[in-house]
C-alpha cells in the first residue's frame, strides 16, 4: 500500500543537484529529478509520496537574493495544505541565510520546512546528499516539527540558529547556541523541549521590501572615517555590527563611537552581534560595551549574523516605527535568540 504521507521538495540549486562540466560543477534543470528517480530508496514503502519542483533555473546559492527567498516562501504557501512537510534543496553557501529568512517570512508556520543540501553532488560515489535528502524527507513526513529547520550530517538544527562552519567537511553546519532539535542515529532523538511554536496558526508570507541593510565588522585598526563613511550611505536603515567578545568596541576611538551614536540618533537600527561563534552579547559587562549602549546600539544577544540580518529585513518590511523595530529586534520571535 502506498505511503499516505506527502512531502513537497523544492529544488533551488546548489551542489546537491549539480552536474560535472569542463568548468567544474554546474546546476542544470531537470538533472536532480532524473537522478533521484533512479534511486531505489525512493520507492521504499517507508518513503512518503514525493513531488519534486525544479525551479526554472537552479542556482548556485551564492546568487540567492531576498526575491528568491520570497519565491520559495510563496511556493510553500501555494502547496501548504496538500503536503505534510516541505524539503528545500539548496546550496550550502547561503543556506543559513535562507533558513533564517524563511523562518521570519513564514508567519504562522505549523508544518515542517527542512532545508538541506550537500557538499558532494548526488551523482558522485562518496556523496553526502543521499543521507541528507533521505533523512530530511523522512523527518518532514513523520516528525511534525513546525519550524524552518536545516538538516545536515545527522542533525536537524533550528534554521535561524545555524551557520556554515566548515567549507568542505560533511558536518558543514552548527547551531552553536542551542543543541540540534533532532539527531539521527540508529534511533531518531527529538529534543521536544526545544521545539519552537508560533502563536499564530494561519500561514502568511511576509514579503521583504527593500530596506537597506548592511553588516559592519570591527577589526583592530578600523578607522573612524571608514565607519563614518559606511554609516553615511544614503537611506541605510539597519546594520549588524560584528563586535568583539561580549559586544565590545574600541572606545578610545572617540570619533568612531560618535559616528555610531550619530547614526543611532538619526534612526538607524544598529544591532550588536558578537564575532564569536558561541555565547551572547552582554554590553553591560565591560566599559567597551557599556558605551555602545549609551550610543544607542541594541543587543543582538546570541543571534547569528545571518538571523540578525534576516530579522532586520523582516522588521523593516512591516509597517513598524523605529522604536517598535528596536523592541522586536530584542524580542524572541522565532526561537532565534535566548534572553
Ligand atoms: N556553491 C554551492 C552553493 O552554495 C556550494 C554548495 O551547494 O555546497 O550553491
Amino acid at each position: 500500500m502506498a505511503n499516505s504521507k506527502k512531502v513537497y521538495i523544492a529544488y533551488t540549486g546548489g551542489t546537491i543537484g549539480m552536474k560535472p562540466s569542463n568548468n567544474g560543477f554546474i546546476p542544470q534543470n531537470g538533472f536532480l529529478e532524473q537522478t533521484l528517480a533512479s534511486f531505489p530508496e525512493f520507492n521504499h514503502k517507508q518513503m512518503p509520496q514525493i513531488t519534486i519542483h525544479d525551479y526554472a533555473e537552479p542556482i548556485d546559492s551564492a546568487n540567492m537574493s531576498p526575491e528568491d527567498w520570497y519565491l520559495i516562501a510563496k511556493d510553500i504557501e501555494k502547496n501548504y495544505h496538500h503536503y505534510d512537510g516541505f524539503v528545500v534543496l539548496h546550496g550550502t553557501d547561503t543556506m543559513a541565510y535562507t533558513a533564517s529568512a524563511l523562518s521570519f517570512m513564514l508567519e504562522g508556520l505549523q508544518k515542517p520546512v527542512i532545508i538541506t543540501g550537500s557538499q558532494i553532488p548526488l551523482t558522485q560515489l562518496r556523496t553526502d546528499a543521499r543521507d541528507n535528502i533521505i533523512n530530511a524527507i523522512y523527518l518532514a513526513a513523520n516528525y511534525p516539527i513546525p519550524e524552518v529547520s536545516l538538516f545536515f550530517h545527522d542533525h536537524l538544527h533550528r534554521g535561524n540558529r545555524c551557520t556554515k562552519t566548515d567549507a568542505d567537511g560533511f558536518a558543514a553546519f552548527s547551531s552553536p547556541n542551542i543543541p540540534p532539535i533532532a539527531s539521527i542515529g540508529s534511533k531518531i532523538k527529538v529534543r521536544d523541549h526545544l521545539i519552537f511554536k508560533q502563536h499564530r496558526t494561519e500561514l502568511n508570507v511576509q514579503r521583504f521590501s527593500s530596506p537597506k541593510i548592511a553588516i559592519l565588522t570591527l577589526f583592530p585598526g578600523i578607522s573612524a572615517e571608514f565607519v563614518s563613511d559606511f554609516l553615511a550611505q544614503p537611506n541605510l536603515d539597519g546594520v549588524v555590527l560584528q563586535s568583539y567578545g561580549m559586544g565590545n568596541a574600541p572606545i578610545n576611538n572617540q570619533p568612531l563611537i560618535e559616528a555610531l551614536k550619530e547614526a543611532c540618533d538619526k534612526g538607524m537600527v544598529i544591532v550588536n552581534c558578537t564575532q564569536c561563534l558561541q555565547g551572547s552579547v552582554n554590553m553591560s559587562t565591560y566599559e567597551t560595551g557599556k558605551i555602545l549602549i549609551d550610543a544607542g546600539v541594541i543587543s543582538g544577544f546570541d543571534m547569528t549574523t545571518e538571523a540578525a540580518l534576516a530579522k532586520l529585513y523582516y522588521l523593516f518590511s512591516r509597517d513598524l516605527n523605529i522604536e517598535l523595530v528596536r523592541e522586536k529586534m530584542i524580542t524572541n520571535l522565532r526561537g532565534e535568540l535566548t534572553i
